[in-house]
């Protein structure tokens, strides 16, 4: 990514209506943005658009940037990221994720880690999940709350306390008892402990150790776990099984047709997925209603 040694520039970026084109757009026009490099520069954008209106032509910036040198990505990448813009949108967010979880998180090694898995995780699907995620994008009600007097603040699941973001997201009952859910299949699937903790089912920052192979299952079913939990966001219930089921087969079937698009020597499917059809078949064997599989 970083090697890339063409220069974009706001005129490259932006529609005639002055709107941020969108990452498939970009990449048509032979501009090609890693999904993290693409969030860092959409915040970027919102913020000059909010406060400057933008810069069209050749700015402050874009002198720095088209200037010698071969690293101008980097330094884009080091000027969004630059301590005095701590007001950043993005920033904030990851603050906000930093506060709740009740440590740091390291987002470079993050980054490394999705980078690795990038051939997997560049369906749309997971993309806009992932994003949505890190930006806190689904509105909580006490948010809601705070937006409309008439809506209660309370969680729309357990009906208790503040229904933040994070109540609704994590420490809700009823969320602890899914996400409990989930790393018990995922337990029987790879055959290994996962700590439960909102990095790894949240935002899918899977640290180093499990293996490849297992990697893949982690970051694939925690978040079709995360789509089916946020197709009944505003529910009392929680999805049922077959919901969260027939999302990991719908991911499965991403994750083979990128293998077969890209003709992965180093990545086989039926070596990562195999664990996964052992396990259905196995459930499917004991009888769980409302699931096809071919
Ligand atoms: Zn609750």
């Amino acid at each position: 990514m970083w090697g890339m040694e063409k220069l974009c520039r706001y005129k490259d970026i932006v529609d005639g209506g002055g709107n941020l084109k969108s990452n498939d757009t970009l990449r048509d026009q032979g501009t090609t943005l890693d999904w993290w490099t693409y969030l860092q520069i959409k915040s970027r954008y919102q913020k000059d658009k909010d406060e400057y209106g933008l810069e069209l032509g050749n700015n402050g910036l874009d002198k720095i940037l088209m200037g010698p040198g071969k690293k101008a990505l980097a330094k884009l990448y080091n000027y969004l990221l630059d301590e005095d813009r701590a007001e950043d949108t993005i920033r904030n967010q990851l603050r906000a994720w930093e506060s709740n979880i009740g440590h740091s998180l390291n987002f470079n090694e993050w980054e490394e880690a999705w980078n690795k898995n990038y051939k997997l995780t560049r369906a749309a699907t997971y993309k806009e999940n992932h994003y949505k995620m890190l930006h806190r994008w689904h509105l909580a009600p006490a948010r809601l709350a705070k937006m409309f007097p008439n809506v209660h603040p309370n969680c729309w699941k357990c009906g208790h306390g503040q229904g933040t973001f994070f109540h609704m997201w994590w420490t809700c009952p009823e969320a602890k008892r899914y996400w409990s859910k989930i790393r018990r299949w995922l337990k029987d699937i790879i055959k290994e402990e996962i700590d439960l903790n909102p990095e790894i089912f949240l935002l899918g920052m899977v640290k180093k150790g499990h293996g490849k192979e297992k990697v893949h299952l982690l970051i694939h079913i925690t978040t079709a776990a995360r789509l089916a939990y946020a197709q009944y966001w505003k529910k009392k219930d929680l999805p049922p099984d077959d919901l969260i089921i027939s999302k990991i087969l719908e991911c499965t079937e991403i994750s083979k047709l990128t293998h077969e698009i890209n003709d992965d020597e180093n990545s086989d499917y039926d070596t990562v997925w195999g664990r996964w059809y052992e396990w259905i078949n196995d459930r499917i064997k004991e009888g769980v209603k409302g699931v096809e599989i071919n």
